[in-house]
């Protein structure tokens, strides 16, 4: 049983902000920034690969709802919207979730993507896209 589900169960406590019958949303305990907020279906669906598409569109309506009120609760000035998906990107509750992450000026929060970090050449952007648009088929 993962932490999140010991939170659903009411077994650990939490400070929940949202909760209906498929979704609870509740504080990280560790505040990456003011109000950072986990968005978690309650059936503990690992990742990305196996949670059904209409569950993680409602979840990510509850994304929705949730992000503005954050933002105008501290006065963000800007979200991000996170989700990691195996050990390797950083998933540490297996269980899966999104992060709201209330952003603000100089708030140290690093989750920058370095633009021009690893330009290729045309051939080599053509073979990637090849390889993606092959595996959708
Ligand atoms: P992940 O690294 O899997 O994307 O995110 C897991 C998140 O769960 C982390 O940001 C971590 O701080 C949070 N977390 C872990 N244990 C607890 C807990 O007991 N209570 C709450 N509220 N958050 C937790």
């Amino acid at each position: 049983m993962t932490v999140f589900e010991m939170i659903i169960a009411r077994k650990i406590p939490s400070h929940i902000v949202y909760e209906d019958d498929l979704i609870i949303a509740f504080l990280d305990i560790s505040q990456a920034t003011k109000g950072h907020t986990l968005v978690v279906p309650k059936k503990p669906y690992e990742n990305i690969f196996d949670i059904p598409e209409d569950l993680l569109k409602h979840l990510i309506g509850v994304v929705k709802k949730l992000s503005p009120a954050i933002k105008n609760a501290f006065n963000a000035t800007g979200i991000n919207i996170v989700n990691n998906n195996g050990k390797d990107a950083g998933q540490t509750v297996f269980h899966y979730h999104f992060h709201i992450v209330p952003r603000y000026e100089n708030d140290n929060f690093n989750i920058i993507f370095s633009n021009n970090a690893n330009t290729l050449n045309e051939e080599e952007y053509k073979k990637r896209a090849t390889l993606i648009k092959a595996a959708l088929l």
